[in-house]
């Protein structure tokens, strides 16, 4: 089975704005996002991102305003020969319908723990809200809780002690 590292994306991977990020204008990669993935990806781990987007439900941007920044993303990973297995998002809003993928509900974690094969107690999650490691947690994935827009080398560290 393999070993996976998932992330949150606002305040993990881009800037966290107080805001709902929807263009590219406004996707700020984090400092040292690219060395940390590296780093993860050399030490064997597969990278999934897993996000709550639920200004798609509530009318205010559309899947493709993400879909495209989300490519813009993988573009520059790409450059720094990043590999993203996958982006899970939910889109929903919980005052326009209820879902089971929008952490913290683990129904995104489940998904990427099946399709990638992975093996949960080998996994973590980094997220930079309590939602986000009690998703994981309730998969048996560690959850690691970070301070948003913080140093992700830091953060990994615990994966990267084993
Ligand atoms: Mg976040």
């Amino acid at each position: 089975m393999n070993k996976a590292v998932l992330l949150d994306r606002d305040g993990v991977i881009n800037r966290e704005r107080g805001d709902y990020t929807f263009r590219i204008e406004d996707f700020e990669i984090l400092p040292d996002v690219f060395e940390a993935l590296q780093m993860l990806q050399k030490a064997g781990y597969l990278l999934v991102i897993i996000s709550n987007q639920s200004g798609i439900g509530r009318g205010l941007f559309k899947i493709e305003d993400t879909e495209k920044m989300h490519g813009y993303l993988l573009d520059e990973l790409k450059k720094h020969h990043i590999h993203i297995e996958e982006i899970y998002y939910c889109v929903h809003h919980p005052e326009t319908g209820s879902c089971l993928c929008r952490k913290p509900d683990s129904l995104n974690v489940e998904k990427a723990l099946a399709r990638f094969n992975i093996d949960p107690k080998k996994s973590f999650f980094i997220g930079d809200k309590e939602r986000d490691t009690i998703a994981g947690e309730k998969m048996g994935v560690k959850g690691i809780l970070i301070e948003s827009n913080t140093s992700l080398v830091e953060a990994i560290q615990p994966c990267l002690a084993k």
